[in-house]
């Protein structure tokens, strides 16, 4: 079976649904409120756990009421979470007002994630085994950069979603196979908007690009070739929230299980638009059946 080991974060949202955002000193009263497992590490563990491959998350939670259902949501999806510690203290949580416009305002404490500063032998041992590692940048900047060295030394594709946007270190493009940019974090790491442009200033760093765009599909980019467009599914989006999560999990296991690339970026794209059908991050991601039946292929088994 394709095996994905994921280094990244792991959050409870806690989601304030208001009609507008408050001001500065200002109170406003909320309509709802909702508890639901997140962070961009557990997002993609769930989305390529439930495309069909062996996931384990390597990362961190608190000892606490969260920690706890954090860990079993992701075991709960199949994640395996043997290398994700519980650590003293609180866990990541992320603060999310959503207003009656559908924008949002979030703030991210890190907690536990915070404290995932440097692998252990038994991380570089599974990330030698896997067919992938995906990376984002909601742990500290160390870890993630080790552990892209590391799967580099070992042979193994690395993946690395840029989010939160910030510059990154010329050592961690030098170990990254496949960028997975949106197209404001495209813009924001080359000051390309057009991506097109934005996808060739990358090309200078890393050898493979795809900048996901929104309703508008995704390009995607390799060194000596022409880039190529995929169109997303016409579909009436409900919620957006992870769908480039379930994109980037669907695509790393499609990849690994050998797919040429333009059919693994329709497959992902099959993937993020059945998600954006649906309310919610990780509840909304597809199984691989559901995804095999929107792409229009017979059901494969995994490799
Ligand atoms: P984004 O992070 O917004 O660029 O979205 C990631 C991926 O999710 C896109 O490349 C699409 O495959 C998919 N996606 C996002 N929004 C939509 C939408 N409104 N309709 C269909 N697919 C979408």
């Amino acid at each position: 079976m394709t095996s994905i080991v994921v280094l990244g974060s792991t959050n409870m949202d806690l989601v304030a649904y208001v009609p507008r955002a408050p001001a500065r000193g200002e109170t406003v009263t909320g309509r709802e409120f909702r508890t639901v497992p997140g962070g961009k590490g557990a997002n993609q563990a769930v989305a390529a756990a439930r495309a069909g491959a062996e996931v384990s998350l390597i990362g961190a939670v608190g000892a606490d009421e969260f920690g706890a259902r954090l860990r079993s949501a992701l075991e709960h999806s199949g994640v395996d979470t043997d290398l994700l510690r519980t650590v003293e203290g609180p866990s990541g949580t992320a603060h999310i007002v959503v207003d009656d416009e559908g924008g949002n305002a979030i703030v991210v404490v890190p907690g536990a994630n915070g404290t995932v500063t440097s692998l252990t032998h038994g991380d570089e041992a599974l990330i030698g085994t896997a067919d992938a590692l995906l990376l984002q940048l909601e742990l500290p900047l160390s870890v993630v950069v080790e552990g892209a060295r590391t799967a580099r030394g070992l042979g193994v594709r690395t993946v690395l979603t840029p989010a939160p946007a910030r510059a990154l270190p010329p050592e961690l493009l030098a170990a990254t196979d496949l960028l997975v940019p949106n197209e404001h974090e495209a813009a924001a790491l080359t000051g390309h908007a057009e991506p097109h442009a934005a996808a060739q200033a990358l090309l200078r760093f890393v050898p493979e690009v795809v900048i996901t765009l929104g309703a508008s599909g995704c390009l995607y980019a390799t060194r000596g070739a022409e880039p190529v467009t995929v169109p997303a599914p016409r579909v009436r989006a409900v919620d957006t929230t992870a769908a480039g999560d379930t994109f980037v999990g669907a695509l790393a296991v499609a990849l690994a299980e050998g797919r040429p690339v333009p059919g693994a970026l329709a497959w992902a794209s099959a993937a993020a638009a059945l998600s954006v059908q649906r309310a919610g991050a990780s509840t909304s991601m597809p199984y691989r059946s559901e995804i095999e039946a929107a792409a229009g292929e017979p059901e494969a088994e995994p490799a």
